[in-house]
């Protein structure tokens, strides 16, 4: 499921990629800090501006921002192999789709209307649909916002 979920991911970043459709290189720069080319790994890893809302998500889920990795899969694999409980690791992996769901979103607001969202405006839509996705499953009814706005989970566990 890990594996599906995330080559669909790439799947679709590669073919909404401009590079593929032979634009020139200058327009392939990322639109949101125009230091890389924009592939799939700076979009959703190698972008300081996506890099700035992993960190702000990992800190909140108090885990370690891995500084070596490179791409969607490597930081799965990393936060795959932190040690918690299944529970735990289900809400962590929730967080995370959500948290390349609002890249991918906040990247095609700033393509395709020229609005830039802030980082902190982000990371708190990435809180709140996590919330919603976590409380919407009949097993896990008992979260509140305000635990989870200090990510206390352990009503879940
Ligand atoms: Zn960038």
């Amino acid at each position: 499921m890990l594996n599906l979920e995330i080559e669909s991911i790439n799947g679709m970043s590669i073919g909404f990629s401009p590079i593929r459709r032979g634009v020139p290189f200058s327009d392939c720069l990322c639109s949101r800090c125009g230091m890389g080319a924009e592939d799939p790994d700076h979009i959703f890893i190698g972008c300081l501006w996506a890099r700035s809302i992993w960190w702000s998500i990992l800190v909140w889920m108090r885990i370690s921002f891995p500084v070596d990795i490179v791409n969607i899969n490597e930081l799965m694999v990393y936060i795959h192999k932190q040690p918690g409980s299944s529970r735990w690791k289900r809400v962590v992996y929730t967080v995370a789709l959500a948290t390349i769901w609002r890249l991918w979103n906040a990247r095609n607001e700033m393509i395709f209307n020229g609005r830039f969202i802030p980082v902190s405006s982000t990371v708190d839509l990435i809180k709140e649909d996590a919330f919603l996705w976590l409380n919407n499953r009949s097993n896990i009814k008992s979260l509140s916002w305000e635990n989870w706005g200090m990510f206390d989970i352990s009503c879940l566990m």
